[in-house]
């Protein structure tokens, strides 16, 4: 009986409703969320395994350089209904630093910054830039994908090993090579004293004398390196769809880590954007999987695009079982609103474990 509910708890009560109606009301339909998987390679028939994802529902892929430039692949792809993203890594280039290890990133104790595989080019390098630029240009005129998904867009940071109880000073900042000291000196107008000679004294004396300018110069670093690439391949085909890899931090994390550390700021990021996929890989950093959620919705409050969350599907990192039950509520919070869909990482993880592709064939029937 309505008359017999207190009308304050009446109130309390219709937030949450009227919050989800709005949520819902945002984000896309049903029938047009993407269920995407990143395929990194595929050893067989391109066409039995489009026919697996048309049955499983599977609707875009996100293709590794090699199969985006394989035409049969493309093909195939087209013949089945399913999109095609290129994943396009920019500054995570072992290869580049191989033959050209000043490129390299630098971390505040004056050190390229490496951990294990993750080893980052110095944003600010503008031949280089250039040269990612040009190469995103050539991929999308002659291979004509429907997409580009722009990954390790972001300054250097181990992230998969970052886990929740992670003191946020102990995470690395860069790049402190004398290119970007210079610039970051010209572009914001500072001036560092000249007494400081050691890159680890400049580097103490930019974080603790002006750490807003730093951030912001370092996301604009990263926010123009976007710009540039969707510029030139909208140049090559308009309708191209542009997708950014984000780092699964909320604002708030990491004492603004997203920024702070990886210099991804949404907002002006969106800008450039058709949709964004935060790389909420929850059981590898140590999370459960509403965590997923509760990312999505972070950005989802800094952004207008839809975002696409990407979850793990296997183990990865870490020792610990990952099993049915946690894969089933990962994908459920995943496909949450304000969600526009998910994203699995990997295909080649999902067909290692039978049982989570009929787990997940389900869950989407009843979703
Ligand atoms: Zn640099």
């Amino acid at each position: 009986m309505l008359h017999k509910i207190p009308l304050m708890r009446l109130i309390r009560l219709s937030i949450p409703i009227l919050i989800f109606c709005i949520l819902a009301a945002c984000s896309p339909a049903a029938d047009e969320q993407m269920i995407g998987a990143k395929i990194y390679e595929h050893n067989g028939s391109y066409d039995l395994l489009f026919e697996a994802w048309n049955d499983l529902g599977i609707n875009t892929g996100f293709c590794s350089q090699e199969l985006i430039s394989d035409q049969d692949f493309m093909r195939q792809a087209r013949d089945h209904g399913i999109s095609t993203y290129l994943i396009f890594p920019v500054f995570f280039n072992p290869e580049a630093l191989a033959h050209s290890p000043d490129l390299a990133a630098i971390d505040r104790g004056g050190f390229a910054a490496v951990e294990e595989w993750v080893e980052f080019v110095c944003p600010s390098r503008e031949e280089y830039r250039h040269e990612i630029v040009e190469k995103a240009r050539q991929m999308v005129r002659e291979h004509a994908p429907d997409g580009i998904s722009i990954d390790f867009i972001r300054h250097f940071v181990y992230w998969e090993k970052v886990y929740p109880d992670r003191d946020p000073a102990s995470l690395p900042v860069s790049c402190f090579d004398s290119l970007c000291l210079d610039h970051f000196q010209h572009e914001a107008g500072i001036k560092i004293p000249p007494s400081l000679i050691t890159v680890p004294d400049k580097a103490e004396w930019i974080l603790l004398s002006h750490p807003e300018e730093w951030t912001q110069w370092r996301c604009e670093l990263i926010t123009s390196m976007v710009e540039e690439i969707s510029r030139a391949v909208r140049e090559e085909k308009p309708d191209i769809l542009v997708n950014i890899h984000l780092v699964p931090w909320s604002e708030k994390d990491f004492d603004g880590g997203r920024m702070r550390v990886a210099g991804q700021d949404v907002a002006a990021l969106s800008k450039y954007a058709d949709l964004l996929s935060p790389m909420t890989y929850a059981h590898m950093v140590k999370q459960p999987p509403p965590w997923v959620h509760s990312i999505t919705e972070d950005i989802f409050l800094k952004t207008t695009l839809p975002v696409i969350p990407s979850i793990q599907v296997g183990r990865a990192y870490l020792d610990k079982e990952f099993g049915l039950a946690e894969f089933r509520e990962t994908v459920e919070e995943a496909l949450l609103a304000p969600s526009g869909g998910v994203i699995l990482w990997s295909w080649e993880r999902l067909i290692a474990e039978p049982k989570k592709v009929e787990l997940f064939k389900e869950i989407l029937e009843e979703y």
